[in-house]
C-alpha cells in the first residue's frame, strides 16, 4: 500500500512541527503524497513544498476552515487550491484577526474563574501561527491548571464549556463557493466527530461540496462502509489522513496512519482537473 496523508497540521496553525519538519517525518516515514491542512491559513505550504524539493514526496495544497450551519459546526478541507488566491486569502486574514479577539474573551472568562493565565503568553506559544485553543491549552497546561490537553478541554474550553466563545466561521454555501473559486475542491472532514455523521455529509451534498473523508483514523468501518455508499451514489472524492497535530503521549506520529489507496489520489486529480 503507498502511503499518503491528506490531513495535517503544522506551526502554521495548531500542529506542533514547523511544515518542513512534517515534511521531513513523512519523508521518513515513506510517504509518497501529504496535504498538509492547517486551520484558517495557506502560510504553511511554500514551506512544505520547498522541504519536498528534490525529493519524489507530491505536495496538494490544502486547508482547514470551519462552517457552521444553525448549531453544527463543520469543519472542511479544501484541497488543490491556489495558495495565493486573493478573496480567500483575504476571508482567511479576517477569520485569523478575529480569533485573536476570540482568544482574549476566552482568557477573560478563564481568568475571571480564577484560572490566571496571560494572552502575551498565549499569543508567544502561538508564535506568530493562528491562533487556537491548543495554545489556550498550552498555557494553561504550563502553569499547572491542568494536566494535558484533554483536561483542558474536558474542564474549560471544549464547545459547550461557558469558556468557549466561537470563531468566525463560514456558512456552507459561502465555504464552499470559496474553495472553488480558489480553484480547489471541498471535503467534509472527520464526519466520525459529528452526531448525525450521514446527515451532515448529504446537507453538504445539497450545498455543493465534492467529497468526503472517509480514511480517517475515528472512522468506524461501519461509517466508513456507509459513507462509500453515499459517496458512490453520489460521485463524491474520497479523501483521507491522519489528522496529525503532535505526537501521542508515547511519542508516537500518527503520520501516514491510514491505509489509503493511490486511486484516492488519482480520483481527487481528476476532479481537480475537471474544475480548471
Ligand atoms: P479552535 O480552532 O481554536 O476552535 O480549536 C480547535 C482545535 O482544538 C482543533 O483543531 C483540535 O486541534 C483541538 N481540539 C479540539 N478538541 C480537542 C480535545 N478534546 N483534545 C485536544 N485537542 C482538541
Ligand atoms: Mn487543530
Ligand atoms: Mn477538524
Ligand atoms: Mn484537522
Amino acid at each position: 500500500m503507498p502511503k499518503i496523508d491528506l490531513h495535517m497540521h503544522s506551526t502554521a496553525s495548531d500542529g506542533a512541527f514547523a511544515p518542513s519538519e512534517v515534511v521531513h517525518i513523512a519523508l521518513q516515514k515513506g510517504l509518497e503524497v501529504l496535504a498538509l491542512t492547517d486551520h484558517d491559513t495557506l502560510g504553511g505550504i511554500p514551506e512544505a513544498i520547498e522541504a519536498a524539493q528534490g525529493t519524489s514526496l507530491k505536495i496538494i495544497t490544502g486547508i482547514e476552515v470551519g462552517i457552521e450551519n444553525g448549531l453544527r459546526d463543520v469543519h472542511v478541507l479544501g484541497y488543490g487550491i491556489d495558495p495565493n488566491h486573493q478573496a480567500l486569502n483575504a476571508k482567511l486574514e479576517e477569520m485569523r484577526e478575529f480569533r485573536l479577539h476570540r482568544m482574549e474573551k476566552m482568557v477573560d472568562k478563564l481568568n475571571a474563574i480564577g484560572i490566571g493565565i496571560s494572552k502575551e503568553r498565549v499569543r508567544e506559544i502561538a508564535g506568530g501561527a493562528v491562533i487556537a485553543r491548543p495554545h489556550i491549552a498550552k498555557a494553561m497546561i504550563e502553569i499547572g491548571v491542568v494536566t494535558d490537553y484533554n483536561d483542558a478541554f474536558n474542564k474549560y474550553i471544549g464547545n459547550d464549556s461557558p469558556y468557549y466563545v466561537k470563531r468566525l466561521v463560514l456558512t456552507p454555501v459561502e465555504g464552499i463557493r470559496l474553495i472553488h473559486e480558489a480553484g480547489g475542491i471541498a471535503v467534509v472532514a472527520h464526519p466520525c466527530r459529528y452526531l448525525d455523521p450521514l446527515g451532515v455529509v448529504n446537507e453538504f451534498i445539497r450545498h455543493g461540496v465534492d467529497g468526503v473523508e472517509i480514511y480517517y483514523p475515528d472512522n468506524s468501518y461501519k461509517l466508513r462502509d456507509d459513507l462509500f455508499k453515499l459517496a458512490t451514489k453520489h460521485n463524491l472524492v474520497v479523501t483521507g489522513g491522519s489528522d496529525f497535530h503532535r505526537p501521542d503521549p508515547n511519542g508516537n506520529l500518527s503520520i501516514g496512519c491510514e491505509d489509503i489507496p493511490m486511486s484516492v489520489v488519482e480520483g481527487l486529480e481528476a476532479r481537480l482537473g475537471q474544475h480548471s
